[in-house]
């Protein structure tokens, strides 16, 4: 009974601020003021010289700890948005969940934030914060912050890192330990799961086991979390350089089953498994590469075998080809873009890729030259590689694309000239095709990977 007492008055006094953070010199951490970028480094001197504190915190000294290049940096102050907004001439309040400023310099954007506390949070009926405007001192925001890794804030003036939480020593010991009671944490915001589950993934962390068992009970938790915002976290997770890594400790986790319609597509769907993970590894290399990458080829390709299963079963009904794949498209859309929350936007770059398929079947006449002048080829010619990659068609019309796409006029013509016997062995294929229901071949694709 009494050390139950003195346990509860401990976690207690764990879950306060704490009053003394440990300042770790730069010898110790290693991060000089030079690998944070010009413009953080520049907001923080005028806030600072303002008389505010500011550091830059969160990700970017995360990332810097370990050695990842940041993808951002974020700036955190103990002035107001106004009074931020009074600083710098280019700048303007961003106010959605959260009030904060973003701050232009040459280039770059900094996203810049109050120091905030958790107290007083309006909550849901199921404990989820609806708004946590109320600012507070720079200890309590570091305490509501979710992972002790992420608590950490970075002075580029006296080059040391303030640590409230331990932060550095978990980082060292590749552990992600979450700051205060996991499942209170979790109730506030179930996005939190997720974000873990990213995070460990992407930093080669483990989550600490009181963070990590409770993610399969309260998975359910996330069918309150509004559609948009879990697109969002969706996106980061997919756009993160480890996606497929991620995806699958979120099927670890049991986060997959039924919670986010994005997920079942990717890990559930009997369609073109093989196709899914090999856009998926596509997108990992690419933006680890630093290259571009799209959510409406993502998606494309994410949902390309619904619509291909669709197709012919509209072409064995006896439409056109054309048309056929044009409400294919809508169907399987229309189904989809609800239940994924994907942006009009979104949507429309989907359909361009696939409308290009076919496209890619006729080498005659001008047609190609034409084909070889639309914005989105080179999307469409990607997307193309990709099913010839996954087995669902042949290399050989991908790769005359590409011969096509870099010749001169002379080897085009050349090029166009030898498609007979290649657009043969294509009719062959789509007749051998058509034998077959679709199902069927999916199940065959299926059991290839
Ligand atoms: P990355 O940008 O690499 O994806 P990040 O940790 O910087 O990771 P952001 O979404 O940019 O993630 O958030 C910035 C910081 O804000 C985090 O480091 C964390 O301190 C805090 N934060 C973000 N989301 C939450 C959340 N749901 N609950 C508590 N704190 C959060
Ligand atoms: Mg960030």
């Amino acid at each position: 009974m009494i050390r139950k007492l003195l346990r509860k008055v401990f976690r207690r006094a764990a879950e306060q601020p704490n009053r003394e953070p440990a300042l770790i010199p730069r010898e110790r951490h290693g991060i000089a003021r030079e690998q944070i970028s010009p413009a953080a480094r520049k907001t923080c001197a005028v806030l600072q010289d303002a008389g505010y504190k500011a550091y830059v915190v969160g990700g970017a000294v995360r990332d810097l700890l370990i050695g990842h290049p940041p993808k951002d940096f974020d700036v955190a102050t103990s002035a107001t948005p106004e009074e931020v907004r009074a600083l710098f001439r280019r700048s303007r309040i961003i106010g959605r969940r959260f009030k904060i400023v973003h701050v232009m310099s040459g280039p770059e954007t900094i996203e810049v934030s109050t120091f905030r506390a958790a107290q007083d949070a309006e909550t849901d009926e199921h404990g989820r914060v609806l708004r946590d405007n109320v600012y507070g001192t720079m200890a309590e925001d570091a305490t509501r912050r979710d992972f002790t890794v992420n608590a950490l804030y970075y002075d580029p003036t006296t080059e040391q890192i303030i640590d409230y939480h331990h932060g550095v020593a978990d980082l060292e010991q590749k552990t992600l330990r979450m700051i205060g009671d996991p499942r209170t944490r979790y109730r506030e915001d179930p996005v939190r799961m997720l974000r873990a589950v990213r995070l460990a993934a992407k930093l080669g962390l483990a989550i600490d086991p009181a963070a990590r068992k409770p993610i399969r009970e309260m998975a359910a938790l996330l069918e309150n979390v509004p559609a948009a915002r879990l697109f969002d976290e969706m996106l980061k997770l997919l756009f993160s350089g480890y996606a497929v890594r991620c995806l699958k400790q979120l099927r670890e986790e049991g986060l997959h089953h039924g919670l986010l319609p994005l997920l079942d597509v990717i890990l559930e769907q009997p369609l073109g498994e093989r196709f899914v993970w090999l856009s998926l590894e596509n997108t990992d290399e690419r933006v680890r590469a630093d290259k571009s990458v799209s959510p409406g080829f993502l998606f494309a390709t994410l949902l390309w075998h619904q619509v291909l299963a669709a197709w012919e079963s509209k072409k064995a009904a006896g439409e056109h080809a054309q048309p056929a794949l044009f409400q294919a498209m809508d169907e399987v859309l229309e189904v989809q873009a609800d239940k994924l929350a994907i942006t009009r936007r979104i949507v429309g770059d989907i359909k361009e890729i696939w409308a290009l398929q076919p496209r890619f079947e006729k080498r005659a006449g001008k047609l190609p030259y034409r084909l070889i002048e639309q914005p989105r080829y080179r999307a469409g010619w990607d997307f193309l590689r990709l099913r010839a990659l996954s087995g669902e068609i042949g290399m050989d019309l991908p790769d005359w694309w590409e011969r096509f796409a870099h010749a001169g006029h002379e080897e085009r013509e050349a090029l166009l000239r030898a498609v007979p016997a290649a657009g043969e062995a294509a009719g062959k294929k789509r007749r051998r095709r058509r034998r077959k229901p679709s199902s069927a071949r999916a199940a065959e694709t299926a059991q290839t990977t």
